[in-house]
C-alpha cells in the first residue's frame, strides 16, 4: 500500500510499504478515506521529537471503513464507517475507568517510553507518533491497523460527509477539552494564544459554551482574519503590537481575561533560547506563548494549555502565577471521552469544523502538504488527504 513515512527531519516521502495486518483479537483493519496533517505532525517533521525511526508511518488524525475484524471485536462489523481517536486506550484500566483515556496503562509497553522513570508507567500509545509512545503505524496511508476497537473508533451516521467528522479524531476534542477546562460559561472572556487548528476549535467550541469576548493572537495575517469572520475573534497580530498581553489587559479594564488558552505549545515563535537541556535532548523553550497567557490571565483565572510541551521552559513564571492565583490545566486529550457529545454538536450544526479545511490533496502530494502547513504558507490553514 502507499503511506506517508519519516526518513528524517523534514523528509517525508510516500512509499510503497507492506499491508497492515490483524495482530491482536480486537484489531481491526480500516481503509482510510481521509486524514489529516496535524500541528503535532510538525513537531515530528521539524525534528523535535526523538523516538522516530526511518520509514515508521505517520498520521494520528483519520477515518475510514472497516474491512476486517479480529475475533474479539464485538462492536464493529466490516463495511462501518468510523472516525479514529489518535489515543489508544484499552477502555478497562486503572485510568481508562476514570475516563483519563491518554493515561491508558495497558496500550504503551513502555520500551520506547525513556520519558518516564522505570517505577511510572508510561501514558497511552498513540497513532504514528514516535516509540515513546508505543510507535504503532499510523493513518496517513491507504490502510491501517487499529488497535483496540472496541474502545476507540467511532461510527459515523451516513448523513454525515468525512469533512464534517474527520477532526473528531483529535483537534475538536482538543479544542474542547481545552474550553472545558478553561471553565468557559456564558459571558466569560478568553484569550486563545495560536489560531491554527486547535486554536481555532477552541474558538468554534468558546462560542458554543457562550463566550462573550474572545481574544485571539497569531501573527498569520489570514489565520486571524478566518477566524475573526468565523467565530467573531478581536485578531491582535503579535508582531504588529509590542504586548499582545499588555493589549488584551488594556481592553479588559486592567484585569486580564477569565482564562487563556496556549495552542501554540513549546516552538512558539519569539523563543530566544535554544539550548539542549535535558539528557532526553530535548530542546528548552522560551515558552513564549506560555508566558503571555499567564500574562493576559487575570487574578484567580485558568490558564489551559493543549499546546505540547517538552522539556525545560525558561523563565517560566512561576511567581507571577503565585501572586495572581492561577490555575492551570493541560496535557492530551481524553478524545473517547467527548466523542459521542461532539458527533451530535456536529449532527445539529451547532458545530461544523469542516470550514477550517483549506486544502484538499491526495495521499500522493502528502509530503508537499508537510512543506505548506509547516510554512504555513499559500493560505494553508488544515490539510485533508485522501488515499
Ligand atoms: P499550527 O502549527 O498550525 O498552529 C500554531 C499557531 O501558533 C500558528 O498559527 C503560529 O503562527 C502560532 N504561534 C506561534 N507562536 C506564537 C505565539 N508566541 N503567540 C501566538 N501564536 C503563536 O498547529 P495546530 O495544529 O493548531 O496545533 C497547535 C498545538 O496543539 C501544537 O503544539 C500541537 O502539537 C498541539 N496539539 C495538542 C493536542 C493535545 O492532545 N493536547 C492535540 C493536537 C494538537
Ligand atoms: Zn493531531
Ligand atoms: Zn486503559
Amino acid at each position: 500500500m502507499r503511506a506517508l513515512t519519516f526518513h528524517g527531519t523534514r523528509d517525508v516521502r510516500v512509499d510503497n510499504v507492506a499491508d497492515p495486518t490483524l495482530q491482536h483479537p480486537q484489531d481491526i483493519l480500516l481503509r482510510v478515506t481521509a486524514t489529516a496533517i496535524c500541528g503535532s505532525d510538525l513537531h515530528l517533521y521539524r525534528g523535535k521529537v526523538p523516538g522516530l525511526k526511518d520509514g515508521d508511518i505517520l498520521g494520528h488524525e483519520f477515518m475510514g471503513i472497516v474491512e476486517e475484524v479480529g475475533p474479539g471485536v464485538t462492536r464493529l462489523r466490516p463495511g462501518d464507517r468510523v472516525v479514529v481517536p489518535f489515543v489508544i486506550a484499552c477502555g478497562a484500566c486503572f485510568f481508562c475507568e476514570r475516563n483519563l483515556f491518554a493515561a491508558c496503562e495497558t496500550t504503551n509497553d513502555g520500551r520506547g517510553a525513556i520519558l518516564n522513570k522505570k517505577d511510572l508507567r508510561p501514558g497511552a500509545a498513540m497513532f504514528g507518533y514516535t516509540h515513546l509512545y508505543g510507535g504503532v503505524p499510523g493513518g496517513q496511508a491507504e490502510y491501517v491497523r487499529v488497535p483496540m476497537a472496541n474502545t476507540g473508533p467511532l461510527p459515523i451516521p451516513d448523513a454525515l460527509t468525512d469533512a464534517q467528522v474527520l477532526f473528531l479524531s483529535d483537534i475538536l476534542p482538543t479544542g474542547y477539552q481545552a474550553v472545558l477546562n478553561a471553565e468557559v460559561q456564558p459571558g466569560s472572556s478568553l484569550a486563545i494564544f495560536g489560531a491554527g487548528p486547535v486554536g481555532l476549535m477552541a474558538a468554534a467550541c468558546a462560542r458554543l459554551k457562550g463566550a462573550e469576548r474572545i481574544f485571539m493572537v497569531d501573527h498569520h495575517d489570514d489565520r486571524l482574519r478566518f477566524a475573526a469572520d468565523t467565530y467573531g475573534v478581536e485578531p491582535i497580530h503579535f508582531d504588529k503590537v509590542d504586548d499582545p498581553a499588555r493589549a488584551i489587559i488594556e481592553a479588559t479594564q486592567f484585569r486580564g481575561v477569565d482564562a487563556s488558552i496556549d495552542a501554540v505549545g513549546f516552538e512558539a515563535k519569539g523563543s530566544t533560547v535554544e539550548t539542549v537541556l535535558t539528557t532526553l535532548k530535548l530542546e528548552g523553550s522560551s515558552g513564549e506563548a506560555l508566558r503571555q497567557a499567564i500574562a493576559a490571565t487575570r487574578r484567580g483565572g485558568i490558564v489551559s494549555v493543549p499546546g505540547v510541551y517538552a522539556g525545560f521552559i525558561h523563565a517560566f513564571l512561576f511567581g507571577d502565577a503565585f501572586d495572581k492565583g492561577l490555575q492551570f490545566r493541560m496535557g492530551q486529550t481524553h478524545v473517547q471521552r467527548f466523542m459521542p457529545e461532539l458527533l451530535e454538536h456536529i449532527g445539529n450544526g451547532a458545530l461544523r469544523p469542516e470550514v477550517i479545511v483549506s486544502h484538499q490533496l491526495s495521499l500522493d502530494d502528502a509530503a508537499r502538504g508537510y512543506e505548506m502547513f509547516d510554512k504555513k504558507i499559500d493560505g494553508c490553514r488544515k490539510i485533508v488527504l485522501t488515499p
